[in-house]
């Protein structure tokens, strides 16, 4: 059996934990090795990062930062995971679907069809750690904020800027299917330092407690809205162990990925399919490998020819406006790029602790099947 993922898996993060027990005998948020995490996040992006529960709990925050009510509407590609939704849904405002390019990025054009007066934020999701063309993005936005799912996309770049780092607030995961992760976790970096202090307090419960730790205020209480958002030690010190690996995991990743390319890409092609690619502009993190065929059928046939051979190729995203809950926002109008990518786009197994026979099987049943087409 070939399972689509494994949780990245390095050996030292059990040491880790461990120190996290009995060295420091602090496991609560705030903690020396979440400390460690949020230094190493600042350095790979350039700027401050909050280490947070998890990616959907990021995006809230940042609908909170917006002061995002109801009545508002944001502008949010269809093609992607509930959360880039949900966050702002339960703040009250209602989501405007937007269609998404042949590799499941916000198409910035879209942004220019459906803004209006009520539009609160801009919402776009880095696919498979790439993104749209940016530039083209923030001037279309003009004055609305523009928020990033970066969820997939740590360790990834558009014209060498760190993707995440572009609107006023990115959202990263840690969760286990990510590059690298600690089951669940995420970060929230916002480079205005007023928002980040608001950012605190909104992690915090609502408190100024991370300023009265550091002894920038001399009593800790409530100052604002807020919720419990801090990770765990724990799960900081698993996370940390993988953050200081990055270059070692990430490098893994690329030649698995790369190898996949070299050997598919061109039977693909050559009937009528394509491999998710990103954009020259982009520094890929080769968060996933998308394989889309050329219709639906085709694409089911595909993951059963691959389970029958013990392999794991899960479809994702059920385009939102297509969704039960979607529907209620949405006025039926077609986004042919986000329901082509429902129906035919299918993901490879690809993670870390890989081996190469494990590829060597997928790639051999993939070439079968797309042969055969
Ligand atoms: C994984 C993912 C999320 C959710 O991340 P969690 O950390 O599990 O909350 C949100 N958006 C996208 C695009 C994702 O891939």
């Amino acid at each position: 059996m070939i399972p689509f993922n494994k949780p990245v898996w390095l050996g030292t993060e059990i040491l880790r934990i461990t120190e996290a027990i009995t060295t420091h005998g602090h496991v609560a948020g705030g903690g020396p090795f979440a400390r460690a995490c949020e230094e190493s996040l600042a350095r790979m992006l350039g700027q401050p990062a909050l280490l947070v529960t998890s990616c959907t709990h990021a995006l809230e925050m940042a609908a909170l930062l917006l002061d995002v009510k109801e009545g508002d509407e944001f502008i949010v590609p269809s093609y992607t995971f509930v959360s880039s939704a949900n966050a702002f849904v339960l703040r009250g405002a209602r989501p405007v679907f937007a269609d998404v390019d042949p590799n499941g990025n916000l198409d910035p054009r879209e942004v220019t069809r459906l803004r209006t007066p009520r539009t609160r934020a801009v919402v776009a999701v880095h696919y498979a750690g790439s993104s749209c063309d940016m530039t083209d993005l923030l001037d279309r936005c003009g004055r609305i904020p523009l928020v990033e799912d970066a969820a997939q996309a740590l360790g990834a770049t558009f014209d060498g800027k760190p993707l995440g780092t572009f609107g006023v607030a990115g959202a990263i995961s840690f969760h286990e299917t990510k590059n690298v992760g600690c089951g669940e976790g995420g970060a929230l970096t916002v480079a205005d330092p007023a928002l980040l202090e608001r950012a605190e307090y909104l992690r915090d419960k609502g408190t100024n407690r991370r300023r009265f730790l550091t002894g920038l205020v001399d009593k800790y209480t409530w100052v604002d809205v807020g919720s419990s958002y801090a990770l765990s030690d724990l799960n900081a010190a698993y996370l940390s162990a993988q953050l200081d690996a990055f270059e070692r995991i990430q490098a893994r990743r690329a030649t698995l990925h790369d190898r996949y390319v070299r050997e598919l890409e061109r039977a693909v092609e050559r009937k009528g399919g394509y491999l998710v690619r990103p954009d020259p502009r982009n520094r890929p993190n080769h968060h996933l490998l998308g394989l889309v065929l050329r219709a639906r059928e085709q694409r089911d046939r595909f993951i059963a020819h691959m389970k029958a051979h013990g392999i794991t190729t899960p479809f994702h995203y059920v385009a939102l406006h297509l969704s039960p809950m979607g529907k209620r926002f949405h006025g039926g109008e077609a986004l042919p790029g986000a329901e082509r990518l429902t129906d035919c786009l299918v993901r490879l197994p690809l993670f870390f602790n890989m081996t190469d026979a494990e590829q060597d099987e997928v790639i051999a049943r993939t070439l079968e099947f797309v042969d055969a087409l």
